[in-house]
């Protein structure tokens, strides 16, 4: 393994969790597709079992070479001590809520949570006596003032999903430590590329990495990454037998994904930030959000806590749902699909699709609001997206 320490996040994208194969030269990680491991004896698979270093792997759920290599990979990224790789972000976000959360204890939340994130705690947990509580965390005194003596866990989206509002991630930290509940952050929206929650105090962080660190569209797959050894086993220890754990193929098409993130990530936000100058200054674009333009609210703080403004925004379009109907039935570059960070442009609209579990006045109380149009910006040439949604503007 080379030695990352101090390299830049370029080399780390391409060469952490990357080692030459030491069977064969090869120089991609090669795919060990085996749901079990022999022993070389039987002492051999009675270390296995106790975790000893002569140990070797013993059967995939509960690790693989390849699986390994992309959390190596994203741990060091993250500048975590471990990850769990997952079949999906959504198990990311279940094993973290499974791994922390007990009977009677409290969770407070991002409000404009990714939909699945927050109806799970609507309309499972309680079944389990866990509450939940969703603040709009742009003001950390909202979730000071949530918290509670069992309150284990506060978790974070930022950029939040649709709205791309943020949450001061040291000042948060800081509530929650004081209050002893942990803090988890998903860190989809930024990827590890922009932004590193660990870095700035929170305690575990996750993503789905069907978004920007696979980046291709074709592949549905979660990494939860821990900042200590004590949490991580903590987490390890459910992960294993709760089972939502990964495929070695997907780990490596994952794997292979990751490597491109930086150059897709520095194409697709600079793509995004020239979009958002043009939809600002367009007269049927009523309003815009995007972290790195100086209208952003928290524009100081995107600039603070992360290396770029990524490449999601939304926007409103003069006449309300309806302009935003028109707009997304009539673009040719730009595909309707809802999900994001792929390589391509897509556009989606949260309140009739990925925020449609979420009743409407709390949605409403989220700033979800029915002209709310989601774009992902890809790599596309800028001109093409530019003129795709500057054609059908035009007819709005
Ligand atoms: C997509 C997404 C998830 C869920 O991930 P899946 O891979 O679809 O299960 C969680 N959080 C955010 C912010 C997402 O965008």
């Amino acid at each position: 393994m080379h030695d990352l320490h101090g390299k830049g996040r370029l080399t780390k994208l391409i060469h952490a969790g990357n080692p030459i194969d030491p069977a064969t030269g090869a120089v991609s990680v090669p795919i060990y597709q085996s749901s079990t491991f022999a022993f070389k004896n039987a002492d051999h698979g009675a270390a296995s079992f106790r975790g000893d270093p002569e140990g070797g792997y013993i059967y995939t759920r509960l690790g693989n070479p390849t699986i390994m290599a992309l959390e190596e990979s994203v741990a060091t990224l993250e500048g975590g001590c471990g990850a769990m790789a997952c079949a999906t972000g959504m198990a990311a976000v279940n094993l973290v809520y499974y791994a922390i959360l007990s009977q009677n204890d409290h969770i407070v939340c991002t409000e404009s949570l990714y939909g699945p994130s927050r109806t799970v705690l609507e309309t499972e947990y309680p079944r389990f006596g866990i509450a939940a509580t969703f603040v709009d965390s742009t003001d950390p005194a909202h979730v000071e003032a949530a918290m509670r003596a069992e309150t284990k866990l506060v978790y974070l989206e930022t950029p939040a999903n649709p709205t791309l509002k943020l949450a001061d991630l040291r000042t948060i930290c800081e509530i929650a430590h004081r209050h002893g509940a942990l803090v988890c952050v998903d860190n989809t929206f930024a990827s590890p590329y922009l932004q590193n929650p660990l870095e700035l105090g929170a305690d575990l962080v996750l993503h789905s990495m069907t978004k920007f660190i696979n980046g291709h569209t074709d592949v549905v797959a979660g990494m939860v990454v821990a900042k200590d050894e004590d949490l991580y086993r903590r987490v390890l220890k459910v992960h294993k037998n709760l089972g939502g754990t990964m495929d070695p193929h997907q780990a490596w098409l994952v794997l292979r994904g990751i490597k491109s993130l930086g150059l897709r990530m520095e194409k697709a936000q600079e793509n995004c930030l020239k979009l958002a100058h043009f939809l600002e200054a367009h007269p049927k674009i009523t309003w815009v959000r995007y972290p790195f333009l100086e209208s952003h609210p928290q524009h100081d703080l995107a600039r603070e806590q992360m290396r770029g403004g990524g490449a999601v925004m939304s926007f409103g379009v003069v006449g309300g749902l309806d302009g935003g109907k028109k707009l997304m039935d009539n673009l040719e570059i730009c595909t309707l699909a809802v999900s994001l960070g792929g390589i391509e442009t897509l556009i989606e609209h949260p309140a009739s699709m990925t925020h449609a579990g979420i009743p409407q006045h709390e949605r409403e109380a989220a700033e979800i609001t029915d002209d709310l149009v989601r774009i992902a910006v890809g790599c596309e040439d800028y001109a093409d997206i530019e003129a795709d949604l500057a054609r059908v503007l035009d007819t709005i």
